[in-house]
This record gives C-alpha cells, structure tokens and sequence, in this order.
C-alpha cells in the first residue's frame, strides 16, 4: 500500500541524532497528545517536588478511555501558547532525565505489544531523521531508558491487557475511582492503605508495609496488585482467613 509506514523490528536500524543545532529543536514539545503512563507520573512529579495531587492538578487532564471506560492521564499543553509543553525551555526539556515514556520513544512508537516499531514521523518535520548517525532499535529503546518501564509497570500491563477488563467497559465510578487514586495519585492511595481497614482485610508482607510508608515505587506496585486482584480475579493478594470466615458466617446467616 503507498505511503504505509515500515514496520521495524529491535533489531532494525534508523537514522536519527536529536540536538540543539536542527532547526526543529523543541518544535516537537508542543501541539502534541501525551499519555502519561503512571510511572511517568511517579517520576515527574518527585522531579518536581510535588505532591501527587498536586502534580496532577497542574500538569494533567484525565479523560474516560471510549473502550475501557477507565481514566487515562495526558499532559496539559499550554493553551495560550501554542499548545507548548510546560517543560520545554529553548535549551530542551527541564525534566529531560524523568521525561516520559512517549518522549522517550520519540520518534519510533510501539505498533503492537510484539517487537514492532514505526517511526511516527518523517524527516521534514523531525530532521534528527536525516542526521548520519545510524541506531539499532535495541540500542535505542536501552539508551532511552525505556525498558525499566517494562519492568515497573509488568502488572499494570497485566491488567491494562488483560481480556477480561478489555471485555466489557467499566462502568462502575467506584472502581475508575479506585483505579486513578493507585495508579496515579499516589499518596491518595497510601493514606488509603495505611488509614482505612485495609491491611485489616489483606495478607501483606510487613516488610512490604513498612516499605511502603515511604517508597512510592513499591506502593505503586503494590497498587498494580490490588487492581490485578480486584478487576481481573488473580491471586496477586491474599485476603486474610479470619475476614474469609466472617464473610462466609454473614452469608450463612443472610441465607437464613
Ligand atoms: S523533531 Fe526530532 S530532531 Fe527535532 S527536536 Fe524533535 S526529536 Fe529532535
Ligand atoms: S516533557 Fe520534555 S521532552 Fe516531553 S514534550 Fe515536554 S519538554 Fe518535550
């Protein structure tokens, strides 16, 4: 088919160098949809020193995905100024080592869970393209640390794919509620978990607690779990036997 763009593999090559002598430098930090993943969230709002909600509040817009009906999270352009990204100063990004995910692929993008890769766009509009220095995918998606993704957000993944949540759109406000506060507002969800009867109802290593009063990365774990245990049934946690038995006398005495 005319125009249809390759489709390359990790071991493909590509042209590409980014750097402040192209005359589109920057141009690609505005006017542009990005999906902030939550450890991008995690990552830009410690950067900044915010709070998570904070950082949400100032820097994002959720929206309702159409399929799944759970929240997504995308970076707020700056309306009254072309749409720029609020981190794009003339020297490049302010937060270049916590960027996020899709800044980091930039220009290839990710055309399906397998190994295949397209480039977004084309060398009149991003001429690192046209530059001699020539990368293997691989090389690249390292470079940009991008596979730590792969490996923090592995449950989330789980749960973004899995075909039970893909099946039917959830329509519960409750759970998209539920699914914002521990994949995005983070210390929402901690005070969830340690001032609620939380850790009342659940098995939960006290290592793993203790580290959780204060690591966001394991919380946001911990968090991918408890989504994974709620929405897709796996046996990420464990609900404690003596809740077990109280739940199993109350329908008993229910039934009559
Ligand atoms: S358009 Fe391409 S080369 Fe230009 S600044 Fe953006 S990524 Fe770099
Ligand atoms: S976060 Fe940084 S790299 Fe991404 S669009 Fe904004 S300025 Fe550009």
């Amino acid at each position: 088919m005319a125009n249809e763009k390759p489709v390359l593999s990790s071991d493909s090559k590509f042209h590409f160098s980014c750097h402040p002598g192209l005359s589109c430098f920057t141009h690609c930090c505005r006017d542009v949809n990005i999906y902030l993943s939550p450890f991008d969230v995690l990552r830009m709002r410690k950067r900044l020193g915010l709070s998570s909600g904070e950082f949400l509040n100032r820097y994002t817009i959720s929206l309702i995905g159409e399929g799944s009906g759970l929240p997504v999270v995308l970076l707020k352009m700056d309306e009254e100024h072309d749409r720029k990204c609020p981190f794009v100063t003339p020297q490049g990004c302010q937060i270049y080592a916590d960027r996020p995910w899709a800044c980091r692929m930039f220009p290839l993008d990710k055309c399906s869970e397998y190994d295949q890769f397209t480039i977004l766009t084309d060398p009149s509009r991003c001429r690192g393209l046209e530059e001699p220095q020539e990368l293997h995918v691989e090389d690249y998606l390292r470079e940009q640390g991008l596979f730590v993704y792969e490996e923090v957000e592995a449950i989330f993944k789980l749960l973004s794919n899995s075909p039970r949540v893909l099946a039917e759109k959830v329509a519960n406000p409750r759970i998209v509620e539920m699914y914002y506060m521990a994949c995005y507002d983070l210390d929402k969800f901690r005070r969830f978990v340690f001032e609620s009867r939380f850790l009342d109802i659940f098995e939960v290593d006290p290592e793993v607690v203790e580290r959780m009063k204060t690591d966001d990365l394991e919380l946001l774990q911990f968090g991918f779990k408890w989504l994974h245990f709620g929405m897709v049934m796996g046996d990420a946690l464990k609900i404690k036997d003596e809740i077990l038995q109280e739940a199993k006398k109350q329908q008993a005495v229910r039934k009559g």
